[in-house]
């Protein structure tokens, strides 16, 4: 089959610069001898959430209540902040899986550069590898084994933020 004939990769987020799997984990792995990530951060998410501030990564809970957006959590790449509810806030620093998840994709976001790229070769079809949500995922996935976690992506995937 040759590429005309492929359907059209459906991209779930932005369009960004194209990453292959590979280059992700790396970024990834990188990401995880900087702050250590490892089977024992699990048992300390709060302390790894705080680490981050020490190369200006903030995350910052939103109380539930005022919790206005349509997403699990959203990251601001001006400013290097990572908005979420309290609610999954707490629950990550508990253990809670999917909240850990969600909370790394958003890191995924911030460390893989994700701003709006206005894309100079629209004539070309997107690819998986140009999707930022693809790519968090990814980056998400390898800190979620680096944790020792299973992935609990597709359990989750429908439920991503855009
Ligand atoms: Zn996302």
């Amino acid at each position: 089959m040759s590429d005309a004939d492929k359907p059209p990769y459906a991209m779930r987020g932005n369009r960004v610069v194209h990453r292959t799997a590979g280059e992700i984990v790396h970024s990834a792995a990188t990401f995880c001898r900087m702050f250590r990530v490892n089977r024992k951060t699990r048992l300390n998410i709060a302390q790894f959430f705080e680490s981050l501030s020490t190369r200006s990564i903030c995350i910052d809970p939103i109380e539930d209540s005022e919790w206005l957006l349509f997403t699990d959590a959203i990251c601001s790449p001006e400013t290097f902040t990572i908005l979420v509810p309290e609610s999954t806030y707490v629950k990550a620093c508990n253990g809670d899986e999917t909240a850990i998840s969600t909370i790394c994709h958003e890191i995924g976001h911030l460390v893989l550069a994700h701003k709006a790229v206005l894309h100079n070769e629209k004539s070309a079809k997107p690819s998986q590898g140009e999707d930022a949500e693809w790519q968090a995922d990814e980056f998400a996935e390898y800190l979620m084994s680096r944790m020792g976690i299973t992935s609990s992506k597709q359990l989750t995937l429908n439920f991503r933020d855009e």
